[in-house]
């Protein structure tokens, strides 16, 4: 099986091309099929198993016939996983002019602001940071959010991302679509699950 058995946008499967991604890897051939159809995700998978490109690619084909600001939420554990994210969607959003921010801690508050104004379709962040700009920054919200996607879940708990986590999952619409990634399935990551997925469907690479 390769991409273009999906359905996936043309400017999509192009950048596909263009990244070498010719077949999809196990994490991608089992979610996609779900994820296209909307379905929430818990996918149990590594660095190195492709799991971003396995949320991202659903992402930006929903993205594709939207084109709506604040359209979705990547929360990460790390500055570093979030910058490599926001790559991916870049990448792979190439051709419909996404617009991505990074918003981690460490970095000037007033200049992730202003680029908050500028209505990106997808951000990528750490979940405090995301969430001091959910209180501070003026004409901010994720009201409109559709999807959201919460990497390396296991990583996020230990890093005492939860209770940020708690409040932005509190915040942000129930009627969206939202993916799990974990490396580890723990009673935690069940907690996590039963509090933010809707009949979720479960991969395993
Ligand atoms: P990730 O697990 O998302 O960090 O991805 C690991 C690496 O696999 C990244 O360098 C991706 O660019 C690459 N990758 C993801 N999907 C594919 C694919 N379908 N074919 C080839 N390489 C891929």
């Amino acid at each position: 099986k390769d991409f273009s058995s999906f359905g996936l946008h043309s400017d999509i499967l192009e950048s596909l091309v263009k990244l070498k991604f010719t077949s999809p890897t196990p994490i991608q051939a089992q979610s996609l099929p779900h994820s296209l159809q909307g379905r929430d995700i818990i996918g149990l998978a590594q660095t190195g198993s492709g799991k971003t490109a396995a949320f991202a690619i659903p992402i930006l084909q929903a993205l594709w016939e939207a084109q709506s600001p604040y359209f979705a939420c990547v929360l990460a554990p790390t500055r570093e996983l979030a910058y490599q994210i926001r790559e991916t969607f870049d990448a792979i959003g190439a051709n419909m002019g996404v617009r991505c921010s990074t918003i981690v801690g460490g970095m000037d508050m007033m200049e992730q602001s202003r680029e908050l104004m500028r209505k990106p379709h997808v951000i990528v962040a750490t979940p405090g940071r995301l969430m001091d700009h959910l209180e501070h920054t003026k004409g901010f919200s994720l009201r409109a959010l559709k999807f959201l996607v919460m990497d390396e879940a296991d990583r996020l708990l230990d890093m005492d991302f939860g209770p940020a986590l708690d409040k932005i999952l509190a915040i942000i619409p129930r009627e969206r679509t939202t993916y799990l990634f974990s490396a580890t399935m723990t009673s935690k990551i069940e907690k996590l699950q039963r509090a933010s997925l809707s009949k979720p469907v479960k991969v395993s690479v």
